[in-house]
């Protein structure tokens, strides 16, 4: 029987496990991405483990997420970020070199090989056919050890794409189609892998728009072969000699099959504030908007740019609106200013900010209270933009540029304009100067640290009982910024355990840090798909910090369970979903941890209302005992 691309590349870098759906397996990294916000915690995991220098192929160092230098904390992690990886063999990517997605498909992404990042949306890689997973920092830290990356074989979902998009409907738009279809929850433990007649009209960076935010949907990763376009891709680059051909085999069996026609796909626009609340833009048209953000990992690339400066020639963005555009990478901005692009988009009004994420994690360019942001960006959870008030709707380039002349949520469609055809340089403009390569001899390098990275708690073995209060109950969809913050105000916290954790649950609880702590910790109760969106391996600590030692949830997203076993807390599914109704906040449970050993079945105690709830572990016996000892560096410690 043939292969898909994923089984090839899975197969190809297995460790241990086999290929059997849902099955744990053990994968080979070939190489690894940090970003700053993750990273400084990540690194300082890679030191706690002891070892000199990173051992896969090639690891890298982004400074892109939070650039916003308003006092010592981020300049000092910066600092730190660059000490440590020109000690350990890691490359730097310098502040203002580039969003880390668009800098590694544009600079070090390889068809076939595995890229393990502390970033979610690491399957952009798959725009090249490489297959790209989101983890927590421990986990790529493990990685860069030279540790296998542990996950469940996921299943393989074909997405075969026909027809060819229409002008003014770009790449983003078939994401959100397939948001709109599989929601936020329906991508868990599988592989999108891209075919059929349509993939080739799609370039690269349409291509990594699509398994970017295939993130979004749960999904374990996403991937389109590397082909011919690739390969230019790639030329342009001057990177044609690490490009080789990868396809699924004609015979490859699929576990589920979706059709899209990209002909077919309208405009289309997600509400506030989840990126599978799609309409087409037709629903919401006409509506007022205060601020037009264009730019983040998904839709900042050259294309991006000269399509909406052609959009913008001779117009003026509305009074109304406040228009800011955030550039992909250097190589992209390099690009749009020997191409004039510039020009259009500044007369226009719009304010050209840097290379980074900016406004995409809320540094930066925060919507006004209540006000209406329309962004190109991956997520538009609640607080997100850096307050809960603000109203994030997610849509692609053209719509925003639309919006953004109009001043209401308008279709580009309409506007008259003549649309011009995008053609990929044949050669990039290849300026690498911002790239700091790791130092021959580390051990001549003395790292420097500031006052606010805190080394990470060391964290005690969970006790044989655990019996506590409830000290919050969730809903559905709990996502890493309802649990950790994201903005400008918070993101420098992450490095710091101590600070970060007086704000967990801050956008729906404000009180739930004092509580936590007065009652010595205690359990969480939440709904389905508890943990979606970031890697943020701080959702985890931050809670564990505050003595949470189980979370009893309907369903638990990928990566964030994964991190909270890194973390020793336990999580538990409800066996029948309905018992959920059974506990309610302040409620005092008791479990016996033996009862979760290799059992189908455990009993939960609900002792105030004197009633039993059956649940069960989505863990393996191993991630049990790493849970036990108090997550996965005491068990590394204890195992050596
Ligand atoms: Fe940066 Fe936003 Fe992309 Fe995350 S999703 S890497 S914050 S641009």
């Amino acid at each position: 029987m043939g292969q898909t691309i994923a089984e090839k590349i899975i197969s190809a870098h297995l460790v241990s496990g086999t290929m059997k759906r849902g099955e744990p397996i053990n994968i080979k990294i070939d190489q690894t991405l940090t970003h700053d916000v993750n990273g400084v915690a990540a690194y300082l995991q890679f030191e706690a483990v002891g070892m000199d220098r990173v051992q896969n192929e090639l690891a890298v160092s982004y400074i892109d997420h939070n650039l916003i230098q308003a006092d010592f904390r981020n300049s000092d992690d910066h600092r730190y970020l660059m000490d440590v990886a020109a000690k350990h063999g890691i490359i730097t990517s310098r502040m203002g070199n580039g969003i880390c997605h668009q800098v590694h498909l544009e600079r070090f992404d390889i068809p076939g090989k595995v890229l393990l990042g502390s970033d979610s949306h690491t399957p952009a890689a798959g725009g090249v056919g490489m297959l790209g997973l989101g983890a927590g920092g421990l986990d790529v830290a493990l990685a860069m050890a030279g540790e296998p990356f542990s996950l469940k074989m996921p299943q393989i979902v074909k997405v075969n794409l026909t027809g060819k998009l229409q002008p003014f409907v770009s790449a983003k738009n078939v994401v959100l189609e397939l948001l709109r279809r599989v929601t936020v929850k329906g991508g868990v433990n599988k592989i999108y892998e891209y075919a059929g007649p349509g993939i080739s009209t799609l370039n690269v960076t349409e291509r990594a728009i699509i398994t970017n935010m295939g993130t979004e949907t749960g999904a374990t990763s996403s991937i389109f072969p590397s082909d011919e376009v690739t390969k230019a891709w790639m030329r342009a680059q001057n990177r044609e000699n690490e490009w080789h051909p990868l396809a699924a085999d004609p015979d490859a069996v699929y576990d589920d099959v979706i059709e899209i026609d990209l002909a077919q796909i309208e405009p289309l626009i997600a509400l506030p504030h989840q990126p599978d609340r799609v309409v087409p833009i037709s629903e919401v048209e006409g509506l007022p908007v205060d601020q037009v953000v264009i730019g983040s990992c998904a839709n900042s690339s050259l294309q991006d740019i000269l399509s909406i400066a052609t959009m913008l020639e001779n117009k003026s963005v509305h009074p109304r609106v406040d228009a800011g555009l955030y550039i992909g990478s250097k190589q992209v901005y390099l690009e749009s200013v020997a191409r004039g692009a510039f020009l259009a988009v500044i007369k226009a009004g719009v304010r050209v900010l840097e290379s980074g994420c900016g406004a995409c994690n809320g540094s930066g360019f925060a919507p006004p209270t209540n006000g209406i942001s329309l962004r190109t960006t991956t997520r538009n959870f609640l607080g997100r933009c850096g307050h809960p008030s603000g109203n994030v709707y997610l849509v692609g380039p053209e719509v925003a540029v639309a919006s953004a002349i109009t001043g209401v949520i308008t279709d580009p469609r309409k506007l008259g304009i003549t649309p011009v055809e995008y053609q990929m340089p044949e050669k990039f403009m290849i300026e690498d100067n911002m790239f700091i390569y790791p130092s021959q001899n580390g051990s001549e390098i003395s790292i420097r640290r500031g006052p606010n990275i805190s080394p990470p708690p060391v964290l005690e073995a969970l006790p044989d009982v655990i019996s506590s209060p409830v000290l919050i109950k969730l809903g559905e969809d709990i996502t890493t910024d309802h649990i950790v913050p994201a903005g400008a105000n918070f993101l420098p916290m992450r490095n710091n355990t101590p600070e970060i954790a007086k704000y967990v649950f801050h956008v729906v609880d404000a009180s739930f840090a004092k509580r936590a702590q007065e009652a010595g910790g205690g359990f969480i109760v939440a709904g389905v798909n508890y943990g979606q969106g970031s890697s943020r391996e701080q959702a985890a600590l931050a809670p564990r910090y505050l003595g949470v030692k189980t979370i009893i949830a309907k369903s638990f997203a990928r990566i964030h369970l994964a991190n909270l076993v890194n973390f020793g807390i336990l999580p538990l599914v409800f066996i029948n979903e309905s018992d959920y109704e059974k506990i309610d906040q302040g409620d005092y449970l008791i479990i016996e941890f033996e009862a979760i050993l290799n059992k189908d079945s455990a009993t939960v105690t609900n002792k105030s209302k004197q009633l039993d709830i059956l649940v069960k572990s989505p863990l393996t016996s191993e991630e049990l005992e790493i849970v036990k000892k108090g997550g996965r560096l005491n068990w590394i410690k204890l195992r050596a």
